[in-house]
């Protein structure tokens, strides 16, 4: 990731009355463009800032764009005294409670914030768009490819290795999760474990799965039919796409999350599967596979121009199968935009 970490770093104190130090690490990377283990930054409300890290990463962070200076490898331990009889923000939902003491103990007061950084991160910028846009084109081309594989008799697991090479012949060798791939009553788990267990016929197989490009995250699912289904899987299908078209038709600038999902669910629910779709419609997707905003009936976000989000409603019904369809969607002045855009017909595999 080049990105403008001046801009960024700026967009960042404007929100600040006091220093905020940054210790998530893909927040850091954000700010900064360092990708590391170890490393925080802090941003000063007039846009100054400091970016702190160890020996290891001294030479990658030297050449960035913004202040250096290396610390021990205990980064919080040193900045303790760095930062002693300095008052702070820090990211609540970041640092542990135990490194927040031992800022204290070294006389830094320390006051909670939560995600401050998160909020700007999920209004991507003109070249993170470009790079979720060819994440998600790496996604078409393997969710393409996977359509002409052995489904039937092979195991979840050896299909799941399957998948993770076709992102690397693609070109991704990095998934941003492990692949699931799950048929018959193991689909009906909205996470399920993968099996070694061979795919029967006649069933559905969900298949749920991305890659990275610079950081960034693609995340994409199609159910596969392996031949003739029984009806009431059949059904769900219909029914789960339906939803994930109202949802789709949803999405857009100034629509509350809430809502959004809300469109999805009716759809479901009036097919009297309410219980069956027990997980939210979409989130964010970024440097994290899962970001801001939410898409579920319980949000309190607002969509706008620049999110980049799933839909993906699920139909789960045990002892049988499921159907989850997920697409990456860029929220846009005008509406919305499918950054992945492989076919949602039910696909027949052998
Ligand atoms: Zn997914
Ligand atoms: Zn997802």
């Amino acid at each position: 990731m080049a990105g403008d970490a001046g801009v960024r770093i700026e967009r960042l104190a404007a929100l600040l009355d006091e220093p905020l130090l940054v210790t998530s690490l893909v927040n850091v990377r954000w700010l900064t463009g360092l990708a590391s283990s170890n490393a925080a930054v802090l941003v000063e409300p007039d846009g100054d800032a400091t970016l702190f890290t160890d020996f290891r990463y001294a030479q990658k962070a030297g050449k960035l764009d913004v202040r250096f200076e290396q610390t021990a490898r205990a980064v919080v331990a040193d900045l303790s005294t760095r930062l002693a009889g300095r008052t702070i923000w820090i990211e609540a939902h970041v640092l542990t409670v135990a490194a927040n003491e031992q800022l204290r103990a070294g006389g830094v007061e320390t006051i909670p914030q939560q995600g401050l950084v998160e909020r700007l991160r999920a209004i991507k910028d003109e070249a993170e768009i470009a790079t979720m846009r060819g994440a998600a084109a790496i996604s078409d081309k393997v969710f393409e490819a996977l359509a002409e594989e052995q489904f039937t008799g092979r195991t979840e697991r050896d299909l799941t290795w399957r998948i993770r090479e076709l992102f690397k012949e693609h070109g991704s060798p990095e998934l941003s999760f492990d692949a699931i791939a799950a048929s018959a009553e193991n689909g009906a788990s909205p996470h399920a474990d993968v099996l070694d267990r061979p795919i029967p016929a006649n069933t559905l197989v969900t298949v749920d799965a991305g890659c990275r490009v610079d950081g960034y995250a693609s995340d994409c699912t199609r159910t596969f039919a392996t031949g003739d289904l029984p009806d009431e899987l059949a059904r769900a299908y219909e029914v789960c796409l339906e939803a994930q078209q109202a949802g789709l038709d949803a999405y857009g600038p100034g629509v509350g999350g809430r809502d959004a999902d809300a469109a999805a669910r009716e759809v479901i629910a009036a097919a009297g599967w309410a219980e069956e779709f027990g997980h939210g419609l979409g989130h964010g997707i970024g440097l994290e596979v899962h970001e801001a905003p939410t898409v579920r009936p319980e949000s309190t976000d607002e969509l706008c121009a620049g999110n980049v989000v799933s839909c993906e409603p699920g139909i789960y019904l045990p002892g049988l199968g499921g159907v989850r369809i997920e697409d990456m969607v860029l929220v846009t002045d005008g509406g919305r935009e499918r950054l992945t855009t492989h076919t949602k017909d039910l696909i027949r595999v052998s």
